[in-house]
């Protein structure tokens, strides 16, 4: 039987374990997905760990998705974002979980699938990145993913954050990015072809980062808040005819893109969705 799972504190309430193990159970695959909560200091050993016990997989989830940077090799995409969301173990030989069989110093490899999330969820939906002027609101954990995702899809960004610096921190990693603070929403907004909540505003309230009057129908608004599934911004997005694509789209990509990357099968992804969005009405 393969182990995959979690590492966060906390990770109680965690949609993981449904999500992929209902894919396991689509595909007929002996797996299970299990969630562990280690000590805020203890990322490191979690996956040192998790290697020893021969775990094909962990995903990974705040607040260890830096410092796991420091205990596997990061794919150039998680080593741009600056964080790491899933572990892979490679295959199990001889009892010892190794990236690479031949190589005794070979470290898990670490990717950031909350990038593909993004890309993902916008594909989904038909919604065209290349070329398209996007505005990324946020520049936290979710916001720096969207930002490349955006960009190396072919998408001019702005990132806009309450922060300023940070918004410009993160545009000087990102490239052809701008940031800038949330008063450059209205100049951008009514002008981007895309939009994307990575900020928490609108989780579990009834605010959004976004005033209503700026949004408009030739936009794709993803919102990386998925409690409420609907958030206003959604609301007022669909009320303006722009296309909308809810926060459990990312979270169930994330995850089919960390599924395939984990058990090499092409993920089913409606059976993935179905025990997603069935765990969060
Ligand atoms: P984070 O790293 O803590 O970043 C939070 C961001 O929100 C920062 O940019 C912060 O701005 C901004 N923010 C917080 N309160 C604000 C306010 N009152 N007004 C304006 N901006 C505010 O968090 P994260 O990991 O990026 O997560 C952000 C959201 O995305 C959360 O709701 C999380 O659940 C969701 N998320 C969803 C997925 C998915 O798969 N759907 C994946 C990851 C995250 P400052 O820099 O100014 O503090």
């Amino acid at each position: 039987m393969d182990v995959y799972g979690l590492i966060g504190n906390p990770v109680g309430h965690s949609l993981s374990p449904p999500l992929h193990e209902a894919g396991y159970e689509e595909l007929g695959l002996d797996a299970r997905y299990v969630t562990f909560e280690p000590g805020k200091d203890d990322a490191i050993r979690a996956v040192e760990g998790a290697a020893a016990l021969g775990v094909s997989g962990l995903n990974v989830t705040i607040p260890f998705k830096q410092d796991v940077l420091d205990a596997v090799d990061a794919d150039p995409l998680a080593e741009r974002i600056g964080a790491v969301n899933t572990v892979d173990f490679g295959p199990v030989v001889d009892g010892d979980s190794e990236a690479s069989p031949d190589d005794p110093d070979a470290r898990p490899v670490g990717y950031n699938t909350d990038a593909a999330g993004v890309t993902r969820a916008f594909a989904h939906h038909d919604v065209e990145l290349d070329g398209r002027d996007a505005v990324v609101v946020g520049a936290g954990g979710a916001g720096r993913a969207a930002a490349f995702a955006l960009a190396d899809a072919g998408a001019d960004v702005t990132v806009c954050n309450r922060t300023v610096s940070t918004a410009e921190a993160l545009a000087a990693d990102v490239p052809g990015a701008t940031g800038t603070g949330l008063d450059a929403l209205p100049e951008a907004v009514p002008a981007a072809d895309v939009l994307v909540n990575a900020t928490s505003v609108g989780m579990e309230s009834d605010e959004t980062p976004v005033p209503a009057e700026l949004l408009h129908a030739d936009l794709a608004v993803l919102d990386a808040v998925y409690t409420p599934i609907e958030t206003r911004l959604l609301r007022e997005a669909a009320d303006a005819g722009a296309t909308t694509v809810d926060g459990a789209w990312m979270l169930l990509f994330q995850g089919v893109e960390a599924f395939e990357i984990w058990t090499g099968e092409t993920a089913p992804v409606e059976a993935m969705n179905a025990a997603l969005r069935a765990e969060l009405e």
